[in-house]
């Protein structure tokens, strides 16, 4: 018997938890300072009308005889299927419904694909990155490159033509850099994997935060890239679903590798290892597309969009470099007087009672950055930003 050595090569994520324990020691210190916490990577809004009242009715349902369900198709019902179909063809891309996979999130998904790849790959991933991607492929002892994101390139790298990788990872809108690719930019992305018969994981996690329309939301706004990519989106930012797990997988029939189709091998998968997402769950989906749903879910997202703006607008003032708060919840700043970020961190938490994230946390390139979040209330984001405003000024 031997256990899979290379979970001794992951790196303890020290992060959150030497975050918590620096604002206890804090508190402690200082019983009658107000923290404020703009580190938050969790939606804070609670679930809308609509699927509170699609997640009641279900639940009913489900104790009748009629109303009852038990294992589902894995893949996900037709009624969620359908209405994440015409989303996308409301935006002038046409799905099959057999190449849409509904998952228990993204993050389940963007781990599980690895499942169809070889391990003998070669991947690419961005510098600083959501720790997932890193991590799944060291737990499979995949070659890891990393593509330097960074000041100079608004952290949007796009690899060189010449570069060799077999599968490369983008998240737009980023976390944690907040950054989006334009049109532009993935269509290099595009050419580069076509070119180089790459596979391109897309992450759209984020994608209902984007509000410019020259942005792309999916990566299949962009011509070829149903023969590279696959899209990973999720419920969770869009609509509150951290707690409650739903996201969906899009995996073209496009796509094709000698006599393999990641499209069946995926079904393959899910079919052989997933049982599918809860009945009630999906009905709580598919209001999110309801007339309704989408115009509530939508005063939530503008909600964190507001507080995203106040922090834009005060790094603004102070002329402080930052990627991120119109298209994205979270602001990614360089730190004033070129702090280290875990120095910043002390700055703001010491200061003004303030908690952010520092960006070492998420690749070596975050080093001197810093990551702000909306989620939080308009109302502590406000304070915290007459607090920084401050600070700022006095610096
Ligand atoms: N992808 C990115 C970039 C994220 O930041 C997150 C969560 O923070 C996820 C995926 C996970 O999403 P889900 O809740 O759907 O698993």
């Amino acid at each position: 018997m031997e256990l899979n050595n290379n979970y001794k090569n992951l790196q303890t994520s020290y992060l959150f938890s030497t975050i918590a324990k620096k604002v206890l020691d804090y508190v402690n210190e200082n019983p009658d300072k107000e923290v404020i916490r703009l580190g938050i990577g969790d939606v804070t809004k609670p679930l809308c009308k609509s699927v509170v009242e699609a997640l009641k009715k279900a639940s009913c349902e489900m104790g009748t005889q009629e109303g009852f369900h038990g294992y589902g198709p894995e893949q996900g019902y037709s009624f969620l299927k359908d209405e994440i179909q015409k989303y996308y063809y409301n935006r002038k891309i046409n799905l099959k419904t057999q190449e849409i996979f509904i998952s228990d999130g993204a993050k389940s998904d963007l781990g599980n694909i690895l499942d169809i790849f070889s391990k003998n790959n070669k991947v690419l991933i961005p510098d600083p990155v959501y720790p997932v991607y890193v991590d799944t492929n060291i737990m499979d002892d995949r070659e890891i490159i990393f593509l330097e994101a960074n000041q100079e390139n608004s952290f949007l790298p796009i690899p060189d033509k010449n570069l060799k990788a077999d599968i490369a990872y983008i998240c737009s809108p980023n976390n944690p850099t907040g950054a989006t690719y334009n049109k532009e930019q993935l269509t290099t992305w595009v050419n580069w994997a076509l070119e180089n018969n790459a596979i391109i994981l897309f992450d759209a996690a984020y994608e209902s935060f984007v509000s410019e329309d020259n942005l792309p939301r999916s990566i299949y706004e962009i011509e070829g890239a149903k023969s590279c990519a696959i899209e990973f989106c999720s419920f969770s930012k869009t609509a509150g679903f951290t707690g409650t797990r739903c996201g969906y997988t899009i995996v073209p029939e496009d796509l094709s590798y000698g006599d393999l189709s990641p499209n069946k091998m995926w079904l393959r998968r899910q079919t052989t290892k997933f049982n599918g997402v809860p009945y009630i769950i999906q009905r709580g989906a598919q209001a999110v597309f309801s007339e309704n749903g989408q115009k509530e879910i939508l005063e939530n997202i503008n909600y964190y969009k507001k507080n995203a703006l106040l922090i834009a607008q005060t790094l603004k003032k102070h002329n402080i470099w930052f990627t991120g708060g119109i298209n994205s919840p979270y602001i990614w700043l360089k730190c004033p007087n070129n702090m280290e970020s875990w120095e910043f961190f002390n700055f703001l938490l010491y200061n003004i009672a303030l908690v952010g994230t520092p960006g070492c946390g998420f690749g070596k390139n975050g080093e001197g950055f810093f990551r702000l979040t909306s989620f939080n209330t308009y109302e502590a984001t406000k304070e915290a930003m007459e607090r920084l405003d401050n600070l700022l000024g006095d610096l």
